[in-house]
């Protein structure tokens, strides 16, 4: 998945671009390789599980909440609820995010805009309607596709219509 910051359109989420000095943690490395074994990345595992139970959604769907350019993984336009599978390294998950040592002025300049950004899209998509659920990259799929469906459950379109 593209990953992109700053004034750049583009997602929040885990990037797997060249461009950038390579990380080198091994909880980082173990992350990537857990990844490669599936053949799939995890946002595609997640939108191929709720796909088969049924959902419905947009995934590179462009929003524009308060000028900001974001595309969710995954977008419930109806209920207007969006998910984000978030990288552990590129958002610095409490479980595998390191601030790496190599090159420490470019990683960290680069991770702390991409959680400002996080939170900016957050607020921007909160205050535009919008439900936002994040997921780490880590958590198995059918935990996340089960956190999803729970947040989903209560809105039903009639509820929606009448309110
Ligand atoms: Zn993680």
């Amino acid at each position: 998945m593209a990953r992109k910051v700053g004034s750049s359109p583009g997602c929040v989420v885990a990037g797997r671009r060249l461009d950038y000095p390579s990380p080198t943690t091994p909880a980082v490395t173990r992350v990537m390789k857990a990844n490669r074994k599936t053949g799939s990345k995890p946002e595609v595992l997640l939108r191929r599980a709720l796909h088969s139970e049924g959902f419905r959604f947009r995934k590179n769907f462009e929003l524009r909440p308060r000028g900001l350019r974001v595309k969710p993984d995954i977008v419930f336009t109806r209920r207007r609820v969006v998910v984000f599978v978030d990288g552990c390294f590129w958002h610095v998950c409490p479980e595998h995010g390191t601030w790496p040592r190599a090159n420490q002025g470019y990683w960290g300049a680069k991770l702390r805009r991409n959680i400002e950004r996080d939170r900016l899209v957050d607020v921007a998509l909160a205050e535009s309607g919008w439900r936002v659920i994040r997921v780490w990259e880590h958590v198995p799929v059918h935990d996340a596709a089960a956190a999803i469906r729970a947040q989903l459950a209560p809105i039903t379109l009639d509820s929606a219509r009448t309110s």
